[in-house]
């Protein structure tokens, strides 16, 4: 195991000499999720990050009746100020020696007006992550000041293809290419109904969580706390299942003990969805969704 992570930080250090580039650090973040899943205890003993996906907003511009983010489900959703994003990125490089993919993540991240403040914050700790990344529904088009903001931050662009629901897919691709920013274009195939509020014990959370520890790699940071998944993030925040302090923690060194837990959270009891195949996006509600408080 010291040997392989031993590689791991020798390619880090190649990928950083070579000027690393999209397809050097591509290399890298699939050898870290091979790491992450023979043992995620491996990269906490070095306190690396394998993902972390930074929460900027929870309200979209699309409401997406099965979206696994349960943004659909928020009445009042909170757009984070910059003050908050940025206080969120001193305190997670602060503890963190490395991280080898940071994304910045929604709702829909370019509805808030201070992402290039945050752009431009985030880059101060260029040594300590690897790619840097957006996604976005591609409805919105970023205006000259962010899209410079992107440029200059070297910011990965991820877009997803919704169909007609990514009303501004070329308009977007278009300025993004304007401005030399890389991107792609992400076309699911299909969605599953998964990650639902249910109630508890419905589902097995003992399965569920087994295969989250296993497939599950993207860690969320919101409101200077780290959560092992989305619906523990934004589930917390809308009460679909009781609080526990279990489910979130403070950025500080406690973070590698609670990212190297072995067993299922108090939440992962409501976690659920049958599972079934979906078009993806193809639902929208027209209102934000009711759930109930177990
Ligand atoms: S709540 Fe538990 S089962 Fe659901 S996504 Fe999170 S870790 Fe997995």
């Amino acid at each position: 195991m010291g040997s392989l992570i031993g590689l791991g930080e020798l390619i880090i250090q190649l990928a950083k000499s070579r000027g690393g580039g999209a397809i050097g650090w591509l290399v890298v973040y699939s050898f870290f999720r091979f790491l992450h899943r023979m043992n995620p205890k491996i990269l906490c003993s070095r306190k690396i990050l394998y993902h972390v996906e930074i929460t900027v907003t929870q309200a979209c511009t699309l409401r997406c009746s099965h979206c696994a983010s349960l943004n659909q489900y928020f009445k009042n959703p909170e757009t984070f100020s910059k003050e908050q994003v940025c206080n969120d990125i001193d305190i997670l490089f602060k503890e963190v020696k490395f991280v080898v993919m940071c994304r910045f993540l929604g709702g829909e991240p370019f509805i808030n007006k201070g992402l290039a403040t945050m752009l431009q914050h985030i880059t101060k700790y260029k040594k300590k992550y690897g790619l840097l990344g957006i996604t976005t529904n591609a409805t919105v088009v970023p205006d000259d000041n962010l899209l410079l903001a992107m440029k200059e931050a070297k910011v990965c662009v991820r877009c997803s293809d919704y169909g007609e629901n990514s009303q501004k897919l070329k308009e977007l691709c278009d300025k993004l290419s304007e401005y030399n920013i890389p991107f792609e274009i992400h076309r699911t195939r299909e969605w599953r109904e998964t990650h639902k509020p249910v109630k508890p014990n419905a589902v097995d959370g003992n399965e569920n969580w087994r295969r989250c520890y296993k497939y599950n790699n993207c860690r969320v940071v919101k409101r200077g706390k780290l959560y092992y998944c989305v619906f523990l993030s934004n589930g917390e925040d809308l009460g679909v299942f009781p609080y526990n302090s279990e489910h979130g923690v403070a950025i500080t060194n406690d973070m590698w003990e609670y990212l190297s837990r072995k067993k299922p959270f108090p939440a992962c009891a409501y976690c659920g969805g049958d599972g079934r195949v979906l078009e993806p996006a193809k639902e929208q509600a027209k209102a934000p969704l009711e759930y109930i408080n177990y």
